[in-house]
């Protein structure tokens, strides 16, 4: 039996399984961190058993080592330890490879880590977006990628933007209205509610692409047609609401390769 899917504390070093001795079950590498030589503390994200750390130690005389890079899917065997879990075996899936090839995708994938980490959520329905949208940035472009991860996330975060009604007065929108934003609510308002003075504004179209992306699952949104130029200002509006509308520190934005 698994007492709760959630991770309590990240201070807690090891996720504790009740009396099992080992656990099986599909996960992904969502952050890997060397430590000692060849040995690295994985922090797994899987649909059933939440967010787990377990150590993959690295080939040596009596240990046939098992390789588990960043991003790798799949069925994970592991073992509790006195020391915590510890990876035995693996049945990959995807290794996401071309993730790491290209500088924008890896960053994309970094920042869906990271929010999800951060707001330690380790809920099932977050856990198919977050492969999915790993599996889009392999072919996809990282901007639209990165603009559906997003809208679907903070909607399931619960704290998406509502694009009819402004959540502050309740005035339903006109259909030319250019929105403005609320800094304390972290939410796009209508002119009148603006509190940054239109420093992020959200023009009509693109106010009706974010609208219709949240009525489509992630997959469907993907398909939604919508020019190189628009996709780059929609991306933009998004990283830059984000520090207001995500109530966490976001390491991989303000250490990262993006100039927003
Ligand atoms: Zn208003």
């Amino acid at each position: 039996m698994i007492a709760s899917r959630r991770l309590i504390s990240n201070c807690l070093p090891f996720y504790s399984f009740g009396m099992e001795r080992d656990s099986k079950g599909l996960a992904i590498v969502i952050k890997s961190t060397k430590i000692r030589e060849r040995d690295r503390l994985l922090t797994l994200f899987s649909p059933s058993l939440g967010i787990v750390n377990a150590v993959s130690y690295g080939a040596r005389k009596s240990i046939k080592g098992i390789k588990a890079p960043l991003y790798t899917e799949g069925t994970f065997s592991l073992e509790k330890g006195r020391g915590g879990m510890t990876l035995k075996d693996i049945d990959v899936i995807s290794t996401h490879d071309a993730l790491l090839e290209d500088l924008d995708s890896a960053q994309s994938a970094m920042l869906f880590s990271d929010l999800i980490l951060t707001a330690r959520s380790s809920e099932p329905e977050l856990y198919a977006l977050y492969t999915a949208a790993l599996d889009a940035l392999e072919s996809e472009s990282f901007e639209k990628v990165s603009v559906e991860f997003l809208v679907h996330f903070l909607s399931l975060e619960g704290i998406s933007g509502d694009y009819t009604t402004c959540p502050i007065c309740g005035k339903d929108y006109d259909k030319a209205e250019i929105l403005g934003f609320s800094s304390s609510e972290g939410v796009p308002v209508c002119h009148d509610c603006d509190t940054m003075n239109g420093a992020l504004l959200l023009p009509p179209n693109a106010r009706a692409y974010l609208k219709r992306s949240l009525e489509l699952d992630f997959q469907d949104s993907l398909d939604l047609h919508v020019s190189e130029e628009q996709e780059h200002r929609i991306f933009r509006y998004l990283l830059r609401t984000l520090p207001f509308s995500f109530p966490g520190k976001l390491r991989s934005l303000e250490y990262g390769i993006w100039r927003i």
